[in-house]
């Protein structure tokens, strides 16, 4: 997952990941950084052809960011069910975008949208050491 700009601006680190925590997702590993614009579009690029594609990159290099490397036993649907639709006005009581988010765009969080995914994002910013440092610790 990632704690997008305005997340991080808004001060709700600390409880989107208790939130994420409660959840039972584990965190493999984290980091707080800036994105630049070729980072942000390479991370972005599914979304290349779509009219808000510039004006996502900008937003998500507004600010810091933080990235987050989550698993768990249907980690995706965990994680999504907690993040909400990414419409707030669509997302359901008590998410994480219902409660938090501006807009469609400036929405608090990303989360991946499959386990595929899920890896391919995290192994964009993690390497496998970094993620195994959790591994030692007690269920
Ligand atoms: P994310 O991939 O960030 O978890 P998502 O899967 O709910 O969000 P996507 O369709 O993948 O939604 O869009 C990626 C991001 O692009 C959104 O989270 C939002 O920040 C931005 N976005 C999506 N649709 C719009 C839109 N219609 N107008 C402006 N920004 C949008
Ligand atoms: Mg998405």
């Amino acid at each position: 997952m990632i704690i997008k700009p305005d997340g991080v601006q808004k001060k709700l680190i600390g409880e989107v990941l208790r939130r994420v925590e409660s959840a039972g997702l584990q965190i493999k590993s984290l980091r707080l950084l800036q994105l630049d614009r070729a980072t942000a579009s390479r991370f972005y690029s599914v979304h290349k052809e779509r009219p808000f594609f510039n004006s996502l990159v900008e937003y998500m290099t507004s600010g810091p960011v933080v990235v987050v490397a989550l698993e768990a036993p249907n980690g995706v649907t965990k994680l999504r069910t907690l993040i909400g639709a990414t419409d707030p006005d669509k997302a359901d009581e008590g998410t994480i975008r219902r409660l938090y988010a501006e807009s469609i765009e400036q929405n608090v969080v990303h989360g991946s949208d499959s386990p595929e995914n899920g890896a391919i994002e995290t192994s964009f910013f993690f390497n496998t050491n970094e993620m195994s440092l959790s591994n030692s610790l007690q269920e």
